[in-house]
């Protein structure tokens, strides 16, 4: 007796080739299925899990010959390992039935011993092809699953994924998910169990006792234990990182579950265990990101009010109208009143970016001409560069279309970077504003270009000129006064605007910053109304 039996298809019209072949197999141990011509052979094929087949050539009906031609374009069948059986010296035949797929072949009449080495030869090449074949379809399935793990970094999508494959390579019909907390698992995903989506429970309570211990293990369950009809087993699957089990998964199953079913979840966890990290620590930076925002905001609104109480009692002191002030108490408050409007701009930006950060940042889009724009920005900067003695040149495209643009968040983005510029240009050092029409992508924008000939920046700062709070560390910029926040800012305005910003520096020569704004459609070949 051999150790696995196989089923194999015996396809001769001759009765007694058939009768002595199915005995010599059956005594070998082999289940024996028989055809006595080629279309019966096929259909056999088609009914029965067949692993070898032993194929005359010479038959009624349909021949050897046309059953390989089908075999070869049946994607069920092509696989199947045939031997021919052919008259001894008809060496033709036997190469024709090799070119058509034939693995190997059998001379009559049958030679016991030939038969049982050939059987034998075949069925082992099958079995090997059939468990290189399931282990191509293993990794296929795993590539598929890794595709979808890797495509969310959201917790539910990612528990949605690996319950989804659990429950279906392992035919569940019932099963849960969840985050493990000491004792209690909050579930993120549930089917057909009797539990609420992000409900807390008792480990004790889903394992039956059974420990946690990163171990694959299975439970008998009693029928108070699950609510889905026929469930008797409940696989408890832990899933763990570096050592520790941060997840479990649960799957209730009518039969007992079997080696397949342990394999694959064991591969599945240990795929899905990464992800399913990824997924917390991403949600746990998005609280934090979240607890900042609402800080941030928090703090900006509360500054508010005392700023404006400071504010207005300096007025009232430097207007005279609350007794004498004296020229040093004068200058006093001067300086407690430009501190006091340094501290109104930083929390006006901490508000913004609060806003932008949340989301709650909607612009007001409308038409929108920069030359009118410009003329207010220049009035809110004049002051600073004048007192640098800088002038501002202003070019722009005489055919220059309306903007697309929220007006005030526009001249927010002109004042920040013509500040800048003046702000990190020594005295003299003049300013100049571009904008014209440019296409980036087939689609029309336009281009604004803000440019000093300052202190420039240094190529290792480049990277980072557009992070929160970054100040170069550059001596000239330290001399100026700011906080880091106004290109962040202006970087994310623009964005929102779904344009783009981006600069060119030389380092003690100069930096020019551009960025595009979307043209407003209806405007495109509008002259500008001044
Ligand atoms: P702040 O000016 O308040 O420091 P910003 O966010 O506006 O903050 O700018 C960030 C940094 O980028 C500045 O600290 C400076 O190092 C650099 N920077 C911005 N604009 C210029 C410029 N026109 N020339 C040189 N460096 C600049």
């Amino acid at each position: 007796m051999i150790a696995h039996q196989s089923c194999i298809l015996v396809v001769d019209d001759n009765e007694s080739v058939r009768d002595i072949l199915s005995m010599l197999l059956e005594a070998r141990g082999h289940r024996v299925v028989i055809a006595r011509n080629g279309q019966e052979a096929l259909d056999m094929m088609r009914r029965e899990s067949v692993d070898l087949v032993l194929l005359d050539i010479m038959m009624p009906v349909m021949d050897g010959y046309d059953v390989l031609r089908w075999m070869r374009v049946d994607p069920e069948l092509s696989s199947k390992p045939v031997v021919v059986l052919t008259a001894i010296h008809d060496t033709e035949s036997i190469i024709k039935c090799i070119e058509m797929g034939a693995d190997d072949y059998l001379f009559k009449p049958i030679n016991r011993a030939v038969l049982m080495a050939r059987v034998d030869a075949s069925v082992e090449k099958k079995r090997l092809r059939d468990v290189e074949h399931k282990h191509i379809m293993e990794l296929a399935i795993l590539q598929q699953i890794d595709r979808e793990l890797n495509a969310s970094l959201n917790l539910g999508e990612v528990a949605r994924i690996t319950l989804g494959w659990a429950m279906r390579q392992t035919d569940a019909q019932g099963g849960l998910i969840g985050i493990v907390e000491d004792d209690k698992l909050i579930i993120l995903q549930n089917e057909h169990l009797p539990y609420e989506e992000e409900e807390v429970i008792l480990l004790k309570a889903l394992t039956g006792g059974a420990k946690t211990n990163g171990r694959l293990q299975t439970i008998q369950l009693t029928p108070e234990q699950t609510s889905v009809k026929n469930v008797q087993h409940r696989l408890i699957v832990p899933i763990q990182r570096e050592g520790v089990v941060n997840c479990l998964m649960l799957l209730d199953k009518e039969q007992t579950p079997n080696k397949n079913d342990l394999n694959f979840l064991s591969r599945l966890r240990d795929h899905a265990a990464i992800a399913l990290v990824n997924a917390q620590l991403h949600a746990a930076v998005q609280e934090a990101n979240q607890a900042k925002s609402d800080f941030i905001s928090l703090v900006s609104h509360e500054l508010k009010t005392p700023i404006a109480v400071i504010r207005n009692y300096a007025e009232l002191i430097t207007s005279g109208r609350s007794g004498d002030v004296s020229p040093k108490q004068y200058r006093f408050i001067e300086t407690i009143r430009t501190n006091v409007l340094r501290m109104k701009a930083l929390v006006s930006d901490l508000d913004d970016i609060s806003r932008i950060e949340s989301g709650r940042l909607r612009l007001d889009l409308a038409h929108v001409a920069l030359e009118n724009v410009l003329d207010e920005v220049v009035s809110i900067v004049e002051q600073q560069a004048t007192q640098k003695q800088q002038k501002i040149f202003i070019h722009l495209d005489p055919q220059l279309p309306l903007l697309w643009a929220d007006r005030f968040r526009l001249s927010q983005i002109l004042t920040n970077l013509m500040s800048n510029a003046s702000k990190y240009s020594p005295e003299q050092h003049d300013i100049f504003i571009r904008a014209a029409v440019v296409r980036h992508d087939g689609e029309a924008f336009v281009q604004i270009e803000v440019e000093d000939n300052g202190i420039g920046i240094r190529d290792t700062d480049k990277q980072s000129i557009f992070k929160q709070f970054f100040r170069s560390a550059d001596k000239k910029v330290r001399a100026a006064l700011g906080t880091g926040l106004g290109l962040n800012i202006v970087r994310r305005l623009v964005e929102l605007h779904n344009g783009q910003i981006w600069f060119e520096s030389a380092y003690r020569k100069g930096t020019t910053f551009f960025f595009t704004v979307p043209i407003a459609e209806t405007a495109v070949s509008t002259p500008q109304i001044s």
